[in-house]
């Protein structure tokens, strides 16, 4: 987030989005999506009118407004990042394309936004540069004529600004266009990635740690719709593990049209576990149960995938042979957008996305409850479906959904699930486990 960046009546955003993504007939589906999630993500700063320049979109406040407020600049440098598919956004000036309204416009404003860079605490290199972008190639003068001009403009007068052109601190940026010029002095970054909408539903598996909320925020930045589903133990696991869960769904659903909640209550499954399998397959035991009711509800829910939060190697039942017993319990597709990354690098996410603060408050979660000592960390199939072959598993499934509700995340009211998805109250037989014997 800038920190020094001042006030200004700006009239206009200009988003930037991964052009490579919108060859072809696509764009405008592509820019719709995105203007969509900008309005939606920032509805804040109230109505938006969109413009769609090629390549670019602009964002103007609708009339009778004419300009952003400070509380909406504010929000904007703290809510552009979880804009998915908006590279970068500049709050700043449409202008006419001619040099009389550019020259106005550069007088009047850049005294104020070098005071604000003066001023900022702690001092950065007091250097400058001017970025043109001129793509109305009958403008008078070009992008190097330009940059000089401004330069021979406003050095002078403050000799302690240094030109550097490659990391520049000050940095003016101007798109001279056919219709339009934009003049402005900020950039801040967007989430990247592909707009809302355009990668298909997922049902994510949504605990109350670190992970599962980062690899959530992931999938929306490729564009994907999220559901969620969580897993908990009651009586064993408290309600606070639910608030936290709600509180979650409420941040990451900042990006998104509002994603469901569906929440499952698994002892059935696990008191059985617990009650006639070895110890040390526990866990795996159970996220098999938790794949397989999430595939369920996936079907339901029209979602071509699940998503974990998994990490290779990160705890026991994340490990190759591990995941590959618990991926072995369902057909559809599991993504692990999280597979590979350190953990630090997984904090700094949630860190950005917002999420850190809510999953580092304490509540235990299902997976604890009646957790071994020393979970097996490579385990055979063979012996999970031996332990397995002791268990109902249709009616343990049945009996784990029969607890299961949908949660209004905002008023934390709940539905009963099977109310809503009669269906699912007549389940399947055992569903086909890959590689279990005949
Ligand atoms: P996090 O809980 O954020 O994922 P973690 O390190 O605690 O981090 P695990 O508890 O091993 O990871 O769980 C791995 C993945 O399994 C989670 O990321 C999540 O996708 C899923 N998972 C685990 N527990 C639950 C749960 N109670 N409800 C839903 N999904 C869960
Ligand atoms: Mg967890």
């Amino acid at each position: 987030m800038s920190t020094w960046q001042p006030y200004l009546p700006y009239n206009a955003l200009l988003c930037r989005y991964n052009e490579i993504a919108t060859k072809g007939r696509n764009r405008h589906l592509f820019e719709e999506h995105l203007a969509e999630g900008l309005q939606r993500i920032l509805g804040g700063l109230g109505l938006l009118d969109f413009r769609f320049p090629h390549g670019r979109i602009f964002a103007l406040p609708k009339a009778p407004k004419t300009a952003f407020t400070p509380a909406d600049l504010d929000l904007l440098r703290q809510k552009a990042r979880l804009v998915p598919g908006l590279v970068s956004v500049s709050p700043g000036f449409l202008l006419r394309p001619n040099l009389e309204e550019i020259d106005g416009a550069v007088r009047q404003h850049f005294p104020t936004v070098h005071a604000a860079f003066r001023a900022c605490s702690p001092p950065l290199e007091p250097t400058y540069a001017m970025r043109t972008r001129r793509s109305d190639k009958s403008f008078p003068l070009t992008s190097e004529q330009l940059e000089r001009r401004f330069a021979e403009l406003l050095l002078p007068e403050r000799p302690e600004l240094r030109l550097d052109l490659r990391h520049a601190n000050l940095v003016m940026e101007l798109e001279v266009r056919r219709h339009q010029a934009f003049l402005s002095f900020e950039r801040i970054a967007g989430a990247g990635g592909l707009p809302p909408g355009t990668g298909g539903r997922v049902l994510a598996l949504l605990s109350g740690g670190f992970d599962s909320p980062v690899a959530c925020h992931q999938m929306m930045r490729r564009g994907c719709m999220v559901d969620f589903i969580t897993f908990h133990s009651s009586p064993y696991t408290p309600p606070a593990f639910l608030t936290k869960v709600c509180t979650l769904v409420r941040k990451l659903n900042e990006c998104q049209r509002r994603g469901r909640l569906i929440a499952v209550n698994l002892l059935p499954a696990q008191l059985a576990i617990r009650d006639h399998c070895r110890s040390r397959h526990r866990t795996v035991l159970y996220r098999r149960f938790m794949l397989r009711i999430a595939a369920l509800v996936a079907q339901d829910f029209e979602a071509m995938a699940l998503v974990t939060g998994d990490n290779l190697g990160q705890v026991a039942s994340q490990t190759l042979p591990n995941m590959a017993a618990i991926n072995a319990a369902t057909s559809i597709m599991v993504l692990r957008p999280l597979l590979t990354y350190d953990k630090l690098d997984t904090l700094a996410l949630a860190e950005h996305i917002g999420t850190h603060a809510i999953s580092v408050e304490p509540a235990p979660d299902s997976c604890t409850v009646f957790a071994p000592d020393d979970p097996a960390t490579a385990v055979e199939l063979d012996a999970i479906l031996d332990d397995e072959a002791g268990l109902d598993i249709a009616a343990l499934t049945k009996a784990c959904l029969a607890g299961a509700c949908v949660i209004n995340a905002n008023s934390m009211r709940q539905y009963d699930y099977l109310k809503i998805h009669p269906h699912l109250d007549d389940l399947p037989e055992t569903p086909a486990t890959p590689g279990a014997p005949a």
